[in-house]
């Protein structure tokens, strides 16, 4: 097979855009469906302050990288989430990536904030993954606000946003469907989110990193098992497989035909939105979750005392 953009030999076939691509060309490839996505969306200019969350993961890396690589004004933000024999590695993987990128780099340490993901998994009875990722989303908003960042970037891929997508759908969760897209405006409280991987599947964000030698985290968290995503994933891999480029049109006429839909029933249904009465940050529930788990957490040590 010949790259079909200059005849090299092809080193990567897509079959979802019914070509191949030699890497240079592969990387031209990236870069304009990042480009398409930040245009399409009016995500940000090369003017904005952006930050952007770093787990360690390939897509977070190769999102970090790319954006450098066009000129955008960036800044690494990390949570050490202090798992055991997980966090550390991720930790020493972003410090070196942003570091031999000259690029600036904030981390957040969530022991440090009475918020031990270990100690949230021992003292709450509920699946830990989810709680994980409201403290993490609390701290990249948290994050972005108050150090005047002008956009929060997250490096969600095409299969993550498919795979989110259907699992909202299989419950008809309003909030969350009307919640999800890849570019998400600054209000209530909030910082403007954007997500420009949404174009590039997981497989082409691991490709990036390869041509391109970026070394991502491999370690694996010990608590992943209990995650569902991998499930869903591995099914709409089978009807990619089966009918390429299913995963990409289905995202988009979601964005193009469904969203709209499910935006107006939650704001005639929605729980309204105030801050909370103990950290200010955005809730719907009076105090919020991150401040009501954190005197949780705090109860519990006193009680084992
Ligand atoms: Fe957090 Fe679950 Fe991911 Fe582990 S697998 S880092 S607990 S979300």
């Amino acid at each position: 097979m010949k790259c079909s953009r200059c005849g090299a030999p092809a080193q990567i076939a897509l079959p979802n855009h019914h070509t191949g691509f030699c890497p240079e060309c592969f990387n031209l490839f990236f870069s304009r469906q990042v480009e398409k996505a930040i245009r399409h969306f009016r995500m940000f200019s090369k003017s904005d302050k952006i930050l952007v969350a770093l787990s360690g993961g390939k897509d977070s890396l190769a999102l970090f990288r790319e954006l450098t690589q066009q000129g955008y004004d960036v800044t690494g933000l990390h949570i050490d989430l202090n798992i055991k024999n997980s966090s550390c590695h991720a930790r020493a993987v972003v410090e070196k990536f942003c570091e031999d990128l000259g690029a600036p780099l904030r981390i957040v340490n969530v022991a440090d904030e009475g918020l031990s993901i270990a100690h949230i998994k021992k003292a709450i009875r509920r699946p830990i993954c989810s709680i994980c990722g409201k403290v993490k989303r609390y701290f990249f908003n948290k994050v972005a606000l108050d150090e005047g960042f002008n956009a929060l970037c997250t490096g969600h891929n095409l299969d993550d946003e498919v795979g989110r997508l259907l699992s909202n759908t299989m419950r008809w969760d309003i909030a969350y469907l009307s919640d999800q897209g890849p570019a998400l405006p600054a209000e209530n409280g909030f910082a403007a989110k954007f997500r420009p991987l949404y174009r590039l599947t997981e497989y082409e964000t691991a490709a990036y990193c390869f041509f391109n030698k970026i070394e991502h985290n491999t370690a694996i968290c010990p608590y992943s098992s209990g995650a569902s995503f991998p499930v869903r994933k591995e099914l709409l891999n089978t009807l990619e497989h089966h009918s390429p480029g299913s995963k990409l049109a289905f995202y988009e006429r979601f964005l193009k035909q469904a969203k709209p839909l499910f935006e107006a029933a939650e704001e005639r249904l929605g729980d309204p939105i105030s801050p909370c009465t103990s950290c200010g940050y955005p809730t719907t529930a009076g105090v919020c979750n991150i401040c009501r788990l954190r005197e949780q957490l705090a109860a519990d040590l006193e009680a084992q005392k």
